[in-house]
């Protein structure tokens, strides 16, 4: 079996739509695939509709942005009731701040390059997350940048002068919200410093106090010394190991299925939630 828990589609920050990137889970020789798209559900339906099409198993999750104390981490939150209203509205939350976050982002790029809003509210269509990577795109069109990659490290990096932070919940309060809605709490890339300061060993041993089921041990942006840490911590805390792509189609070099879990955690984690693994 293999099983992928964590990938974007074009409702947030990936380049396919829910049914396209299922298809392509299935191509990619996939059992099961979790849908993981920045603070939404909303690709949650077409994805369902096309994993039953395709005979790919789906685990429905959300990848909810937090911070710890001024660092910027992710949460993913697997099989919570999308219906649960204080997670359906922190999730609201989070994506009218990253609206108005991404046209402040805009309003400062103006000043030095020929880039609109309403060429990166195109980019993201309508409805979806909006984030960097929908700036990114824009900039990569209009030439100021080779790729995502490069107007990351660049323009959008949160160093230099057109960043703007967004609101986003304590990550402690989070994974009380993802537990009362149903969810299963799993730290995304926690050790993934390329992308800012990470988090210390104390906050992921309150965060398993508070509740927390898993950490995502193996994903890229972990060092080979980074996933034998945390394989550590998390046998001490008791916390379930995942592994997954973080696959965000053309956006990202990250390819479906290149870092996977095992079948006894994703049975753990289907115990664990309150809506059911679409099969
Ligand atoms: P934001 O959430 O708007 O701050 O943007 C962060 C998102 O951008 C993350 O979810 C990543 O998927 C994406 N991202 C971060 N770094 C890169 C990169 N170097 N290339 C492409 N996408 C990136
Ligand atoms: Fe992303
Ligand atoms: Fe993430
Ligand atoms: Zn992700």
């Amino acid at each position: 079996m293999r099983i992928d828990l964590h990938t974007h589609s074009r409702v947030s920050d990936g380049t396919q739509t829910p049914a396209e990137l299922v298809a392509e889970a299935r191509r990619a020789g996939l059992d099961v695939l979790a849908l993981t798209d920045h603070d939404t559900t909303a690709g949650w339906a077409e994805a369902a509709a096309a994993a039953r099409s395709e005979g790919v198993a789906l685990v429905r999750g959300t990848e909810v942005s937090c911070t710890a104390s001024g660092i910027s981490v992710h949460l993913l939150s697997y099989l919570h009731d999308p219906h649960d209203a204080a997670l359906a509205e922190l999730l609201t939350r989070s994506r009218t701040s990253r609206d108005g976050r991404a046209r402040a982002m805009v309003d400062r790029l103006a000043v030095d390059f020929d880039v609109t809003w309403a060429e990166v509210a195109a980019q993201a269509g309508a409805g979806a997350t909006i984030g960097r990577p929908h700036i990114a795109d824009v900039l990569v069109a209009r030439g100021y940048a080779a790729d995502r990659a490069g107007a990351f490290a660049t323009m959008l990096a949160p160093t230099g002068p057109y960043y703007v932070r967004y609101h986003a919940p304590e990550v402690a309060e989070a994974v009380g919200l993802v537990l009362a809605a149903g969810g299963v709490p799993v730290f995304a890339h926690p050790r993934a410093s390329s992308r800012g300061r990470v988090v210390s060993e104390q906050v992921i041993r309150d965060l398993a106090d508070a509740g927390l089921v898993g950490l995502e041990v193996d994903h890229r942006d972990h060092t080979e010394a980074d996933k034998a840490w945390l394989r550590d911590l998390a046998a001490g805390l008791g916390l379930l190991v995942t592994g997954s792509s973080d696959y965000h189609g053309a956006g990202k070099p990250n390819r479906l299925g290149e870092y996977t879990t095992t079948p006894e955690v994703l049975a753990e984690i289907a115990d664990r939630g309150r809506i059911e693994v679409v099969r």
